[in-house]
């Protein structure tokens, strides 16, 4: 008998007296296909630590685990520890940190590991809870924990938006925020019938790796984000129109960066690279500053 097969689960769930919560995000994976999808995907060898984002009754941690040199897995339903605890006795090289994700301290967790020797190169793996996805790829590209990769699973049409690129319908400032930090790759589709509830949607894994240096260097990172927040606020608007008032600049002055920045004021957010929102920020900063 396999951990992930759905018998096995609901066992578990009889046993512990516990329902999947779908408030919690708990689509539990039942097919270990997906499973090694992940791990292989993530590239995980014996010298890496993993951290994994919401390990449930431990599918995906176990199999990590038998490929890592240690995992790291937070959990934020305390009625699933000790499921863990059964599930995952087998194992020497996991621990199970119960807490929020969101309000974890993860540098923290990686500076304790590797003091206990456990340097990594940090590979970060999961399937997320999908109400707080984009909350928590962005809480880990911004506070820069020090992961070589985040490999994920997560609704399609979140992949769909985080991987696309300029003239897509679906490029919004999620793909900007995320293709700034990281390449992105689809490791695979994943449909909604393997998931114990099923969800309403389909799936997908990405792997996020994470660029030396952003794609971009504009002067200020605040104002190139807020850029592009403003931009794709009125995605339908041309440039000229959804950027008047950022960095309180007036029509005027922001036709006046825009010619600058040699970008036509017509165009719209969905049409921008990452490289021509930094020039039209820094543009934008300069003149601000010398209002
Ligand atoms: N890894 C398991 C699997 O694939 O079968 C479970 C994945 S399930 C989609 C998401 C998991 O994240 C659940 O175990 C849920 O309790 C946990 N979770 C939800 N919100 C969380 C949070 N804020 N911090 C940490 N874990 C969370």
């Amino acid at each position: 008998m396999k951990l992930y097969e759905p018998s096995v689960i609901k066992d578990i769930s009889n046993r512990y007296d516990f329902r999947l919560s779908r408030s919690l995000g708990q689509n539990f994976i039942t097919d270990g296909s997906v499973i090694d999808g992940i791990v292989v995907g993530a590239g995980i060898t014996e010298e890496d630590l993993v951290i994994e984002i919401g390990p449930g009754i431990g599918v995906l941690t176990a199999r990590a685990a038998a490929s890592a040199g240690r995992v790291v897995a937070v959990e934020i339903d305390g009625k699933l520890i000790p499921v863990l605890k059964e599930t995952l006795a087998g194992y020497d090289n996991i621990r199970i940190v119960n807490s929020d994700i969101l309000k974890t301290d993860i540098k923290g967790i990686i500076e304790e590991e590797a003091a206990r020797g456990f340097k990594g190169p940090v590979k970060i793996i999961g399937n997320l809870p999908y109400y707080i996805t984009t909350p928590i790829i962005m809480k880990l590209l911004e506070e820069d924990v020090p992961a070589e990769s985040i490999t994920v699973m997560m609704q399609k049409e979140v992949a769909d938006r985080i991987r696309s690129g300029p003239g897509s319908r679906a490029y919004g400032a999620i793909s900007v925020a995320v293709q700034y930090y990281c390449s992105v790759e689809e490791i695979m589709k994943v449909s909604r019938e393997v998931f114990i509830p099923r969800p309403k949607v389909d799936s997908a894994v990405l792997k996020l790796t994470v660029r030396e240096k952003p794609s971009a260097e504009p002067a200020d990172k605040k104002a190139f984000f807020s850029c592009v927040r403003a931009a794709f606020g009125q995605r339908r608007k041309t440039l000229l129109n959804s950027l008047t008032g950022y960095l309180d600049l007036s029509k005027g002055e922001i036709g006046a960066v825009l010619d600058e920045a040699g970008i036509d004021s017509r165009r719209r957010a969905e049409t921008l690279s990452i490289e021509e929102f930094s020039r039209i920020s820094d543009r934008a900063v300069e003149l601000a500053k010398n209002k």
